[in-house]
């Protein structure tokens, strides 16, 4: 699959928009594209087997989406076969109030990959430019310093966090951000389940309902924050996600081509270490 048709160019605008939430790139196949999201995650599983074993890299995927936008759906299937050793799963809900008596990246920090692991934030630092953007009086909640939130309070945090993320690739963290593209129409159908499948019901929230009054509010806050941030260290992706079966196979694609990119290899020993080995195996047989 050609994935650089879904990731953003720096600075361009028009990214979020440039497939429908419901493109699917010709495929329609609903199981030809379960079969393929297998191999991908067989595949994913090898590569991860490599990352964790030369224990350099770390990987971070950051998932952000509207409510419902599917991406908790498509974290638990692209990583369904995967060694639960090698990942963590981290979801950003509104901060705690010690997380509140720091600044906004210090919970993220806390929570990033060690080398050879992949981290998988639910939710993430780009909430602080998000929902508190389109909220105020969150912001107003966030005990900041007066001369610390003035009128470019926004491109300081953009600017920041393009900052943080460059920092952490120096260091040999890989970031993929993934931004869940739901139409209006498809939440809304996925909200009303949640009301009419008793299986569903404890999914339901009053919020998101409230939320989607603010769905052009959270559109533009959306698209000036993937803008100011996708770079070519820590690109973002616009995953259509109208369809989750295509959703998922998109995810699962980005991941597996950022790996192959990553000349993973098994660790070879030196050959002092391989002198070493075989002493003890000697040993060991003694
Ligand atoms: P969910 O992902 O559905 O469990 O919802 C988590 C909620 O926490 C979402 O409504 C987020 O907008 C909210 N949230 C996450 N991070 C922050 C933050 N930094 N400030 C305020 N609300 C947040
Ligand atoms: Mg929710």
């Amino acid at each position: 699959m050609n994935i650089d048709r879904f990731r953003v160019r720096s600075g361009d605008r028009s990214a979020i928009t440039r497939h429908s939430a419901s493109y699917t790139s010709g495929l329609r196949d609903k199981e030809a594209a379960a079969r393929q999201l297998q191999e991908g995650v067989a595949h994913l599983e090898q590569r991860l087997e490599l990352l964790h074993a030369q224990a350099e890299h770390a990987l971070l995927l950051v998932f952000q989406g509207m409510d419902a936008s599917g991406k908790d759906g498509a974290i638990k299937h692209v990583m369904s076969g995967v060694n639960p050793i090698f990942t963590e799963v981290h979801a950003f809900k509104a901060p705690s109030s010690d997380e509140l008596a720091h600044d906004y990246l210090w919970r993220a920090a806390r929570a990033l990959p060690a080398r050879g692991t992949i981290g998988i934030f639910d939710r993430s630092y780009y909430e602080d430019v998000i929902v508190v953007r389109v909220h105020p009086e969150i912001l107003a909640s966030q005990h900041l310093p007066r001369a610390c939130r003035g009128p470019k309070i926004w491109k300081e945090r953009y600017e920041d966090i393009r900052g943080f993320e460059r920092h952490l690739v120096r260091n040999g963290t890989t970031i993929r951000k993934f931004f869940f593209h739901v139409s209006r129409q498809e939440q809304q159908r996925r909200l009303v389940e949640r009301f009419d499948d008793p299986e569903k019901n404890w999914k339901f929230s009053a919020r998101d309902v409230r939320e989607r009054q603010h769905w052009n509010a959270y559109m533009n806050a959306y698209r000036e924050a993937i803008v100011a941030t996708s770079s070519e260290f820590a690109p973002w992706y616009i995953v259509p996600a109208d369809h989750k079966w295509f959703a998922r196979l998109v995810v699962a694609e980005v991941i597996n081509q950022t790996l192959d990119k990553m000349a993973l290899k098994t660790p070879r020993l030196t050959p002092t270490e391989k002198r070493n080995l075989m002493a003890v195996r000697r040993q060991l047989m003694a």
